[in-house]
């Protein structure tokens, strides 16, 4: 029996995470797991009952699961309280109180999708899935900064800062992953100019010796950045810090079309971890039906992976989703098709797994 804490949120968060739910009830009985499932409320919906996104009991119930399961936050009702207060303040406090510290998104673009992609088609004939490994508690984020009063007018800084200890644990699980994939790791830095970066490389060489069976190779960030259009058949896995991988996770996940197909986990080295899709609570769309539940089901597999070890249940449910997309359905997000609305693409999917 997992204990899944699920936090719906807030605009199309409920509706999304609703079909999830529906895909892991089948797939409890598919594979005779047990999973006990309760919802507890974050984000807006929270401030306007608690007062705070993160209230105590929602953060208790995160931190006695297996894993957490999570919507969306935000909308325009919450946007004219202060930083500290907003829905979007209790995904720092949720990641913080996890103590997750490597995010993991994955930019796999499904073959039926490939004219969704902005890339051209004959550099996506070899498929494309990357993995971008970011860690995600240090770095440039949470180093020391401020803004000082200079004779002309402001000074102001951020400080990239890492450890031996930080890199070496978000390298193992960049190493541990790859070995399930396509065992290649690329490394991405800027070491050319940075004392940081320089220390990445080394931990990441250093670790990389554990790991004979695993290609490691090492790009800096102005030419991932380049190669991840020019050539992105060439990455299985890419390590990074908190700065380049915000960055580079989101060019990559542009090359496979719509922001309503990504996934992401965020993990801590055990087997507790964070699952969300990586789009927001599109208010635009909230109550209309046309929310694509996909990422959030994608999500879903990432946990049975990474939390449960369910390897087969995860690719049975990606497989799913592609069969789905070749005979031609679709969300309005994904452009032309047969075009189903957020809870007939939940349905389509049980009955896909079902067959
Ligand atoms: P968004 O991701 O919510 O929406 C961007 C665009 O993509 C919108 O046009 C939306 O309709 C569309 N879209 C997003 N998800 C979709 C889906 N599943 N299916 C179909 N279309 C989809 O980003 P935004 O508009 O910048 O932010 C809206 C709110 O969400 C803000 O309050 C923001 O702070 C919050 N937000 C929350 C998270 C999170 O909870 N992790 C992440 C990003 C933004």
């Amino acid at each position: 029996m997992y204990r899944i804490t699920v936090l719906p949120g807030d605009g199309i968060g409920p509706e999304v995470i609703d079909e999830a739910l529906k895909v892991l009830n089948v797939i409890s009985n598919k594979y005779n797991v047990k999973f006990d499932t309760k919802k507890y409320l974050f984000g807006g919906i929270a401030i306007d009952k608690y007062n705070t996104p993160y209230p105590k009991e929602t953060e208790e119930a995160c931190l006695n699961s297996d894993a957490v399961l999570l919507g969306a936050v935000g909308g325009p009702k919450w946007d004219m309280l202060d930083g500290d207060k907003r829905p979007e303040a209790g995904l720092l406090a949720l990641r913080k109180s996890l103590g997750v510290y490597a995010n993991l998104r994955p930019a796999t673009l499904f073959s039926p999708l490939r004219g969704s992609s902005p890339l051209k088609d004959e550099l996506l004939k070899d498929g494309l899935d990357v993995l971008v490994v970011r860690e995600l508690t240090g770095g440039i984020y949470f180093g020391p900064r401020g803004t000082e009063k200079t004779e002309y007018g402001y000074k102001a800084y951020d400080t990239e800062v890492y450890d031996t200890k930080e890199i070496e644990r978000i390298a193992y699980i960049a190493f541990e992953i790859a070995k399930k994939r396509k065992k290649k790791v690329t490394s991405v830095d800027k070491a050319n100019i940075l004392d940081s970066s320089r220390l990445w490389r080394k931990v990441v060489n250093n670790v990389s010796q554990k790991y004979p069976d695993i290609e490691l190779n090492h790009l800096y960030i102005d030419n991932c950045s380049m190669q991840l259009i020019k050539d992105p058949s060439q990455f299985d896995v890419i390590l990074t810090s908190n700065m380049f991988g915000d960055i580079l996770s989101d060019e990559a996940s542009q090359l496979t079309g719509s922001i309503g197909m990504l996934p992401s986990a965020s993990l801590r080295g055990d087997k507790v971890g964070l699952y969300e899709p990586v789009h927001g609570s599109a208010p635009d769309i909230a109550g209309t039906k046309k929310a694509n539940p996909l990422a959030t089901i994608l999500s879903l597999a990432m946990m049975l992976e990474y939390s449960f070890d369910m390897v087969d249940a995860a690719k049975d449910i990606r497989q799913a989703v592609n069969n789905i997309l070749e005979d031609g359905y679709r969300t309005a997000d994904l452009g032309k098709g047969k075009i189903l609305n957020t809870q007939e693409m939940g349905d389509i999917v049980v009955k896909y797994l079902k067959e």
